[in-house]
């Protein structure tokens, strides 16, 4: 068995983009592939349910924090052979970036920009400027926490659709690695990342935040649900809805779980009765439910 490092009572605040969350009881840093195992066998010894996470840029921790092992996935190896990337799912869109800027290879530049882990957009099927992760991904290995086995899905196989991927319905599955087929041909590009990045800073609010909080329906925005239901800049306790984007929720860094679940309750009511449309979180709650 590795030298695992598994951590007590560690605030789960510190390591989200929303800065909420109470205390962990175990806390471990997962950095290198295999070491999955060794974590998930100490796991099972010690009688500790776990949950997984990257960036933890759409997720909300709950106020009581998490009564079992929080794994944070920072594994980071990269490999390029023939245009098939292979990549640890705990490496950060930033990091991959900077390793593909001097390689002549294309297809994910929409993704520039985006917060957060590669494994945390392929469970989400994360989208930008018209391109989620279903358009890009060859593959996914996941290990299975029952039988501590590794299996390979195509992407095919892995039912995403609008910000869904099968992995939600399987939480025994982590994933561990992706594989994205790039294209050596300039015209493959799926867009400019400077462009992306005026967009961004344009249009998105910056502070304590997870993004958007609800998912698009079909054919509308939530944003646009949300302003014309009178609730753009609604506040509750440190919690309010962005002037800039009224489905970013900001943190004033008082805002607790409580705060988030109130505006997101609502904000669905609000929408329902002038919209008759419920919204519905894209935001993963983790919640005390778990504990
Ligand atoms: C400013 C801002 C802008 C954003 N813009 C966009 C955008 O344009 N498009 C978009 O789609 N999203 C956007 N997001 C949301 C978020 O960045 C993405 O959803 C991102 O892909 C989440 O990755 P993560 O590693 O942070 O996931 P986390 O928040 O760490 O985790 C989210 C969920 O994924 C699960 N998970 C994470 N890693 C694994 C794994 N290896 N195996 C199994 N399950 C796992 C976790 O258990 C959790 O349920 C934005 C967020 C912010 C803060």
């Amino acid at each position: 068995m590795s030298d695992l490092k598994i951590q007590e009572n560690i605030e789960l605040k510190n390591f989200c983009t929303f800065a909420i969350g109470g205390p962990a009881k175990f806390f471990t840093v997962w950095k290198q592939h295999d070491e999955i195992v060794d974590i998930l066998k100490w796991a099972k010894e010690n009688h500790e349910q776990i949950f997984v996470f990257g960036g933890g840029s759409n997720l909300l921790f709950s106020d009581a924090g998490f009564n079992g092992l929080v794994i944070r996935n920072m594994t980071s190896q990269i490999e390029l052979e023939n245009r098939l990337l292979k990549v640890d799912s705990g490496l950060s869109w930033v990091r991959l970036f900077n390793f593909l800027k001097d390689k002549d290879v294309y297809g994910l530049e929409a993704f520039s920009g985006l917060p957060g882990s590669i494994g945390g957009a392929a469970y989400g099927n994360a989208g930008c400027h018209g391109t989620e992760m279903k358009d890009v991904l060859e593959k996914v290995e996941y290990v299975d926490t029952d039988t501590l086995e590794f299996h390979e899905l195509e992407a095919k196989d892995i039912g995403f659709n609008y910000r869904h991927s099968e992995f939600k319905e399987y939480p025994e599955r982590i994933i561990t690695r992706v594989w994205f087929r790039l294209s050596d041909n300039p015209d493959d590009n799926t867009g400019d990342p400077h462009e992306f990045a005026e967009f961004r800073k344009a249009k998105q609010p910056q502070g304590l935040t997870t993004g958007s909080f609800f998912k698009n329906p079909e054919g509308d925005y939530a944003g646009r649900l949300i302003e014309s239901s009178g609730m753009k800049g609604r506040k509750v306790g440190g919690i309010q809805t962005s002037d800039k984007h009224a489905n970013f929720f900001l943190n004033d860094g008082t805002g607790t779980e409580q705060d988030v679940l109130e505006l997101k309750d609502t904000i669905i009511q609000a929408v329902k009765e002038k919209e008759g449309i419920e919204l519905e979180p894209e935001v993963q709650i983790i919640g005390s439910r778990l504990n």
